[in-house]
């Protein structure tokens, strides 16, 4: 006779608690409970909770306990391993285990309603198709049609959104169908058992040397856990390496799970991946709808997707037979969560390497000073990838002083010269200006007032095109005065220059060309991006003027400029990982010039030519300076050779955060240095006031302990409910 038990259960409150429960003996049936989403009381509410753990022994208020409501049996458990994952992910960055459950599921199970059974539709050539006409119309001019068909002829079958990534639209899907050339079917989850015959390995490149060793290394160590750091050049044939190490994990029947950044995932990049592995790839990334996500999740769980792609959240997939992960530009802080569940990406797909005792790469041409110094202290394994595949060569770096020199729209004269001469050449040009916009304020030429956004006490950025003021803090809009509110002056003009005001001067001056801008305005519409970007393989456009969105992955081929403007802001930052990421961003963004056989000239403009390490990255390249840095670190047991707990609050009114985050300052806590609480850099934003404290150890578990001190107390904390606080681990920026 069956017995009801008691179960320990995640539900998605912002409390760090679990919520015991009762399961009555009519809902115990063979299939174990955890792992399984219930639906269950609570409060007023109907909630869906995740099932963490049984009870052994029945808690001894037994007959308080609310009994669950339902069980939703519908092959949606969680793994345990992912289960454990989650658990350990909550514990080390403190945050309610109900939230990071939820943030962990695809939207879709999250809702008490029942789910539709999903099913996938795939794309294929229709089997009756008209063969003939096809033929003809390959030789047709609809080039983009032509190029999808023989995509999916390649393939076999295509589901939509990878086509959409591979950088195709709807309407040329639409119009292919009309055609009576393919067809959508309907194809139900059913596990899928791949063959060794589906990796196609004839096409694949003899490696280098140096690539030849790290593959041999990971294949060495599939079956424990092991970290290679892969730390090549931008076109050093990172990529090639993934690939091959792949092969091994996915011809023993594993699954593969690879991380880019955030808009990383390149049409080039999923291409070689579908052209490599004839085999089920599954995305995972803000573009993709709930019921799209849902299907990536799904197919994992089942262990029909035999590679996950995706951005950040993607480690959370379910793939219970995962055998290799694969984190692609390691360093890049879009694997940080910004918000609520602050986890890094990265950092936990390593955790989750070693839980499973399988390998992890994390890649990377400037990689980011933790796995440095993890890489250098041997507990990782360290492989530097030195030469360009190829014949390419990688790009030197030259700054031109522009301290004393007038410059026009933010360009100095000899850059100007540069860009002229590159495009009468035929080659293209790509100009970086990390600053969105016509410009970033607008002031009275009389008065010097300066239009600010009084939630955030910082200026407007002026969007011309648009025809708006807007906070880029805060989002805020406003109309752009024709006078000055405070002296009544019609002299209002931009200040300084953003990305839309560098594309509208080199269009003027560089007449004759095609510009095309790459920024967060610019690629707002879906599709958006990909299109541009493959305008700029056609070689549409030669003056490419883009933020750091072009910073990411992206071949440009024919690119043998590349300019920076204004990158002086890090050189003097109070922030002292800006150095770190204004060295990266300055090698990535070089890294896109000259790929192929042309040679690529880098150059920067700067008001201080000088700075020590300007000159030490121009002369010294990334790794030196990544050195030198490290070693500053130490002496001031910054990260990676410190440990750092940021707490942040906020309110209407300075003094509550600031209230808030000195009585949890005064907490008795033991070998823990506090710093603060002092004003955010941005100690305004969206009308709420901000205050920071950061706590400092030498060692992980002296830094949980005083957190744990902290937060035990925090329930004291007379402002408590007078604040909005989040508490960050590992934080990677202090600025805000
Ligand atoms: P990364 O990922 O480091 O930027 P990729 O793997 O994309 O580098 O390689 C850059 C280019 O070099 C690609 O066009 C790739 O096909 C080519 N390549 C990579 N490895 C080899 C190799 N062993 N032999 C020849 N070409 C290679
Ligand atoms: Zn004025
Ligand atoms: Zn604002």
């Amino acid at each position: 006779m069956s017995q009801e038990i008691f179960i320990q259960v995640a539900i998605p409150v912002p409390m760090r608690q679990l919520f015991t429960y009762q399961v009555p003996s009519a809902l115990l049936t063979q299939k174990s409970i955890l792992g399984e989403r219930i639906i269950v009381p609570f409060g007023h509410r109907q909630v869906i909770g995740i099932v963490i753990s049984i009870e052994k022994n029945p808690p001894i208020n037994k007959e308080k306990l609310k009994s669950i409501i339902s069980r939703i049996d519908s092959n949606t458990h969680l793994p345990s391993s992912l289960l454990k994952l989650l658990t350990l992910a909550a514990n080390y960055y403190h945050h309610p285990i109900g939230d990071v459950l939820q943030q962990a599921l695809p939207v879709l199970l999250r809702k008490v309603e029942p789910l539709k059974t999903s099913v996938s539709l795939y794309w294929q050539i229709k089997e009756d198709c008209n063969f003939k006409q096809l033929e003809k119309f390959k030789n047709g001019r609809a080039k983009k049609q032509v190029q999808l068909i023989q995509l999916i002829e390649n393939h076999h079958k295509l589901t939509w959104p990878e086509i959409r990534t591979l950088g195709f639209t709807k309407s040329q899907l639409k119009n292919l169908e009309e055609k009576q050339f393919i067809v959508a079917i309907e194809k139900p989850i059913e596990i899928y058992h791949w063959k060794e015959s589906d990796l196609n390995t004839t096409d694949k490149l003899s490696l280098s040397a140096e690539q030849a060793v790290v593959v041999s290394a990971i294949n060495q160590s599939t079956d424990q856990y092991s970290c290679h750091l892969v730390d090549g050049v931008t076109g050093s044939g990172k990529t090639e390496v993934y690939l091959q190490a792949m092969e091994k994990v996915l011809a023993n029947q594993q699954q593969v799970l690879v991380l880019v950044p955030e808009i990383g995932l390149t049409p080039q990049t999923l291409n070689r991946f579908e052209q490599r592995f004839n085999l089920p790839i599954f995305l995972h990334h803000s573009g993709l709808n709930d019921k799209e996500r849902f299907d990536t999740w799904q197919n994992a769980l089942q262990g029909c997707a035999a590679i996950v792609i995706g951005t950040r959240s993607a480690v959370f997939s379910p793939l219970p037979e995962l055998g290799l992960i694969i984190v692609d530009e390691e360093h890049d802080g879009s694997f940080k969560q910004q918000d609520s569940f602050r986890y890094h990406g990265r950092d936990i797909a390593i955790l989750r390497a070693k839980q499973l005792n399988i390998p992890i790469i994390l890649g990377s041409a400037t990689p980011s000073f933790e796995s440095l110094q993890n890489a250098l202290t041997n507990k990782y394994h360290y492989h530097q990838l030195t030469k360009r595949a190829g014949n390419s060569v990688q790009a030197k770096i030259a700054l031109i002083d522009v301290a004393n020199q007038p410059l026009e729209f933010g360009l100095s004269k000899p850059l100007k010269q540069l860009i002229k001469r590159t495009l009468e050449k035929g080659e293209q040009v790509l100009v970086f200006l990390n600053r969105r916009g016509f410009a970033p304020a607008i002031n009275c030429n009389e008065c010097h007032w300066i239009a600010e956004c009084h939630r955030c006490n910082k200026p407007y950025t002026l969007h011309r095109s648009q025809g708006l003021l807007i906070c880029h803090h805060c989002t805020s809009q406003k109309r752009i005065p024709q006078q000055c509110p405070d002296c009544g002056s019609i002299r209002i003009k931009p200040v300084g220059q953003g990305t839309e005001q560098l594309e509208e001067h080199l269009a003027d001056e560089f007449g004759s060309y095609s510009t095309v801008r790459i920024d967060r305005d610019s690629t707002r519409k879906k599709g958006e991006l990909a299109k541009r970007l493959q305008e700029i393989t056609d070689k549409e456009h030669q003056i490419l003027i883009g933020t750091q969105m072009l910073a990411k992955g992206h071949h440009f081929p024919d690119v043998t400029l590349v300019a920076m403007l204004d990158i002086d802001g890090a050189l003097f930052s109070f922030d002292y990982r800006a150095s770190e990421h204004m060295a990266q961003l300055l090698v990535q963004v070089a890294g896109r010039a000259g790929r192929a056989s042309k040679p690529g000239k880098v150059i920067v403009q700067t008001q201080y030519p000088q700075h020590p390490l300007l000159q030490d990255l121009v002369n010294n390249g990334y790794g030196h300076f990544a050195q030198q840095s490290l070693v500053e670190r130490k002496m001031a047991y910054l990260p990676p050779f410190g440990y750092q707990a940021l707490f942040r609050a906020e309110a209407n009114y300075p003094s509550y955060p600031e209230k808030f985050l000195r009585q949890l300052a005064q907490t008795q806590i033991s070998a823990c240095d506090i710093a603060g609480p002092m004003p955010a850099a941005m100690e305004k934003k969206g009308g709420k006031y901000r205050y920071h404290l950061i706590l400092q150890a030498k060692s992980r578990p002296e830094l949980h302990k005083a957190i744990i001190q902290i937060l035990h107390e925090c329930q004291n904390n007379e402002w408590l409910n007078k604040v909005r606080w989040s508490i960050d681990i590992d934080p990677i920026d202090l600025s805000w």
